[in-house]
């Protein structure tokens, strides 16, 4: 093991044998790991008493690469990490009650699987939204009831219709007649949301090119579902993931509402509405206002609807936070042999936890966390220098192939140097599930676990 004092954990999930009754029991020897060892403050209580989140963070990050010695350390020390603060998972979980406190949601499995991150919100009451049958596995596991899951993908394996029907995990959403025969076969008894097309044109991932019944289609689809007997309980629909037009989910609930009605000429009396995903952090407020407007205006308190949603990015993202070391580097003399600029090469990039950058479209951004044996995070050094000053730098993976770069230009103050760590923050969602183990780099990487939250850490057993 690379650092015997912090509390890490690998990706791969973790049996929790003492998880019972969905409150989480963290192992006895990961308890307080990190407080007790690394609490400068001398709070042995081991809560974080009077420190802000970055505090807290940054102290992590410090304490782990203060640690590491490129010259002398083993092959792999120096790897990438990440730090997950859980208390950043329930501020966000509290972000959401605010503004939707009507709505249930149902995390997203598929966005970050990370064990720990599932503990923490299936002990906030969050429902889980699974995709595939290892998703649903790993939540059933954790001790959740399986009403507590949706099935939320419209084009299902036959197996998985029969392993979920073994369960009794119900509920699950469908979209097309091909689905609707095979749950007829398999599981007559699911619960069903017929899931409509949205406009999704303004979003980062597109869905609607693959999934939802257009409107002309779901009354043929619900006078299928009921020849063939099945339960329809519910509409939903995803407005792409990363949305960016509020409209979009005004007119996804208006159209769900057209639905219900639909619904109830052919004897279907709906009971539940979803409305997905694609909250983002930074827009969640004006997204949220106008997705409560249009539910009270369409689905109001007195309709006895319930309502639930499928956020994944809005839980994830902010909480996990990046770390790199820079392997080597790259001199470019410019004509004049004055301003060099730098290649620099980290040990992750487009195969690994980067691979958002090609799947999600995101735009990591470098910040230094050390330089010249300097830590900098969270301080004005360690942000991108502006207006052309500084020197530039390019930023690479560190596989074989030339797509393999991060970032195209950047400039720090800072000059940096092999040995050197930078960090990229809002690296929780699409990141680490879609990593690649190409070239043969690892992409199992240590996740520090630490809570900035004290009133969150009894709900992750770290008392
Ligand atoms: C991906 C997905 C989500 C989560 O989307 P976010 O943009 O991460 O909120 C929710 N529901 C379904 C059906 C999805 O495919």
């Amino acid at each position: 093991m690379v650092m015997p004092t912090v509390l890490t954990d690998r990706i791969a999930p973790l049996d929790f044998p003492e998880y019972a009754n969905n409150h989480v029991f963290m192992k006895k020897s990961l308890n307080n790991a990190f407080f007790n060892r690394h609490d400068h403050h001398g709070h042995h209580d081991g809560q974080a008493v009077g420190q802000s989140p970055k505090q807290v963070i940054g102290e992590a990050l410090r304490q782990r690469v203060e640690n590491i010695d490129h010259e002398s350390c083993d092959p792999g020390e120096e790897d990438t990490f990440y730090i997950a603060d859980l208390g950043e998972v329930y501020r966000q979980h509290l972000r959401w009650k605010r503004n939707l406190p009507r709505v249930k949601p149902f995390y997203a499995v598929k966005c970050n699987a990370d064990q720990t991150l599932l503990n923490m919100l299936s002990a906030l009451g969050t429902g889980f939204d699974c995709a595939s049958k290892t998703e649903i596995e790993q939540v059933l596991r954790m001790g959740v009831e399986p009403s507590r899951i949706i099935y939320a993908q419209p084009c299902k394996t036959n197996s998985y219709l029969r392993f979920v029907a073994s369960k009794g995990v119900r509920q699950m959403t469908f979209d097309n007649p091909d689905e609707l025969r095979k749950i007829a076969r398999f599981y007559p008894d699911a619960e069903l949301y017929l899931r409509i097309l949205t406009d999704d044109s303004s979003s980062l991932c597109r869905l609607s090119l693959k999934f939802g019944a257009s409107l002309d289609s779901t009354d043929g689809l619900l006078a299928l579902a009921r020849e063939l007997g099945l339960n329809v309980v519910g509409v939903s629909f995803h407005v792409g993931s990363g949305a960016s037009d509020p409209q979009a989910f005004h007119k996804a609930v208006r159209d769900a509402h057209w639905v219900f009605q639909q619904a109830a000429t052919h004897g279907f009396h709906l009971k539940t509405l979803d409305v997905g995903g694609g909250f983002c952090s930074d827009s969640f407020e004006e997204m949220a206002g106008v997705l409560r407007n249009a539910l009270d205006d369409y689905f109001p308190a007195h309709s006895g609807i319930n309502l639930i949603a499928e956020p994944g990015r809005f839980y994830a993202s902010s909480a996990f936070t990046l770390a790199c070391n820079v392997i080597a580097r790259r001199t470019i003399e410019d004509a004049s042999g004055r301003d060099a600029s730098y290649m620099v090469y980290i040990n992750d990039g487009l195969y690994g936890n980067f691979s958002c950058i090609m799947f999600d479209h995101q735009n990591p951004e470098a910040k230094v966390l050390r330089a010249g044996g300097r830590m900098l995070y969270n301080t004005p050094a360690a942000e991108a220098a502006a207006g052309g000053s500084g020197i530039e730098y390019s930023i690479w993976g560190p596989t074989c192939d030339g797509i393999d770069r991060i970032t195209e230009s950047i400039r720090f103050h800072t000059e940096l140097d092999v040995g050197d760590w930078l960090y990229f923050e809002n690296m929780g969602a699409y990141t680490k599930c879609s990593a690649t183990t190409f070239n043969g780099f690892s992409n199992e990487h240590d996740v520090v676990y630490i809570c900035s939250e004290p009133g969150a850490r009894a709900l992750l057993g770290w008392l």
